[in-house]
């Protein structure tokens, strides 16, 4: 099961990177889709409202709540797995991490993921969390069914027979119902093979990684900001067998990416002068690195660092242009950043809310460490995707509402209409909502 949500001290909820913190009027933790239903129809008739939380991995006030908070862990159950079909039905409250484990047991795996799997699946879904791959969408493409309990506590068992609430409901920010269950097609499995080099962010910006990205399966780069170096990795499907070395990863994802990276983000917030330093010393101490692991082995690292994070789509041809512009930014701000700056792109879909939805996208995501401010660094990075109809990923921080969102989504008003069908008195309402979709839209 995965490690269950607990508000702390006072009854307080706080999120991972630790800049949301919601007391909830009430912390519940269902054990069948009955009680989940109950729940929700008590809070109605009382006239309050609900919030499901997953693992509280966004950034945004989406999870937060004065009214019931719904904390679905419990639910994880393997209901379906059809290695014919490849179609895997399981409790919406499972993490990723515990998916992808059932799904090596059975000669399966998923097709795209992020970077991380501690999130549970609907927690994920439900805010468009994506991967990179120009031919590959977000996990939410994978879902072709899902079951949700809407605000009277109806059930609602959504499918490709209804593709328009199929494509309102995969990613639905939890204002649409209670997902409880989630059925997920699958593939053959898979491993990666995996090649990370060092290249000139220059270069990659005159065309170099136009060219990566289209002819890699996943590719993504980082780099940090106000150096001239970027680590590119290009990650190939294949059958060949697993080649790597246990030593090699712990050095490199747990050492490399989290505890040495969290010393020197310490020393600099200490430091501040020795940033530009620490920033070099980051950027130039990884080695260049070669080898084939299980795909989610790849796909996912631990991450011990605490940061918060930004991150925006935008069309994939203005990507490019876009992170020439935020490299500017950055050397002008007045403190340096610490943290390097990670570029994906995804494939368009046709999900309402997703931020791929109609076009091919490039993401680019900033992070600053826990605890450091970020106003000035995300709203000037915000301003520079606003001249790109950027669309802010609904789980990081970014400051737009409705109004500028709206324009950005040609189906914004499609999921309004379906939000207004199945809560027609607010019952999953928040603030964030309010903000994002508009409060009386
Ligand atoms: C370290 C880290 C790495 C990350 N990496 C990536 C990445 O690679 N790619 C990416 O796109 N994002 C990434 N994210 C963002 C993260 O994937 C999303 O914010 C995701 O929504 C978090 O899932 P969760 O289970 O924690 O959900 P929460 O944060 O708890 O909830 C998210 C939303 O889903 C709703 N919700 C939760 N459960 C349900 C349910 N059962 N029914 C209906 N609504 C529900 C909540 O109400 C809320 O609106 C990362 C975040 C962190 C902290």
């Amino acid at each position: 099961m995965r490690k269950p949500m607990q508000p702390g001290r006072g009854g307080y909820v706080t999120n991972w990177g630790g800049n949301q913190s919601w007391r909830p009027s009430a912390f519940v933790r269902p054990s069948s889709e009955d009680d989940v239903a109950a729940q929700i129809t008590k809070a109605a008739a009382g006239g309050g409202t609900v919030r499901a939380i997953g693992s509280a991995h966004s950034f945004t006030a989406t999870a937060v709540t004065n009214g019931v908070q719904i904390e679905l862990s419990n639910l994880d159950e393997v209901y379906e797995v059809d290695t014919t079909t490849k179609r895997v039905t399981v409790g919406a409250g499972m993490s990723i991490l515990a998916f992808n484990e059932l799904l090596a047991q059975h000669g399966l795996a998923m097709t795209n993921m992020g970077d991380i799997g501690y999130q549970s699946l609907a927690g994920a879904v439900s805010t468009g969390t994506h991967g990179t791959g120009a031919a590959y969408g977000g996990i939410a493409t994978q879902i072709v069914g899902l079951r949700l309990i809407a605000a009277d506590g109806s059930i609602h068992d959504v499918d490709e027979s209804d593709p328009s609430l199929l494509n309102a409901a995969r990613v639905s920010l939890g204002a649409l119902g209670v997902i409880t269950r989630v059925t997920i097609q699958c593939v053959d499995p898979f491993n990666l093979h995996a090649v990370e080099t060092k290249h000139s962010l220059d270069d990659l910006l005159a065309g170099e990684w136009d060219e990566i990205a289209a002819s890699t399966d996943h590719a993504e780069f980082f780099w940090m900001p106000g150096t001239r170096n970027a680590l590119v990795k290009r990650n190939t499907r294949t059958q060949e067998p697993v080649r790597t070395s246990r030593i090699d990863h712990f050095t490199s994802r747990v050492l490399g990416e989290n505890i040495g990276f969290g010393l020197v983000n310490r020393v600099g917030r200490r430091f501040p002068a020795a940033v530009p330093t620490i920033a070099k010393l980051v950027a130039g101490g990884s080695d260049d690195r070669d080898f084939v692991d299980r795909n989610d082995k790849v796909f996912m690292s631990p991450r011990y660092v605490k940061f918060v994070e930004m991150e925006y789509g935008l069309p994939v041809e203005d990507l490019c242009e876009a992170v020439g512009r935020i490299n500017a930014l950055c050397r002008e701000l007045r403190k340096p950043i610490t943290f390097p700056i990670e570029v994906r792109v995804a494939a368009a879909d046709d999900i309402h809310l997703s931020t791929a939805s109609g076009r091919d996208s490039g993401y680019v995501a900033c992070h600053v460490y826990q605890g450091t401010s970020y106003d000035g660094y995300f709203q000037g990075v915000e301003a520079i995707m606003d001249d790109y109809a950027g669309r802010p990923h609904w789980g990081k921080v970014h400051f737009r509402t409705a109004a500028a969102l709206r324009e950005r989504y040609p189906k914004f008003d499609d999921f309004l209409a379906v939000r207004k069908r199945l809560d027609p008195e607010g019952v999953f309402a928040n603030a964030y909502l309010d903000r994002v979709l508009g409060a009386g839209l």
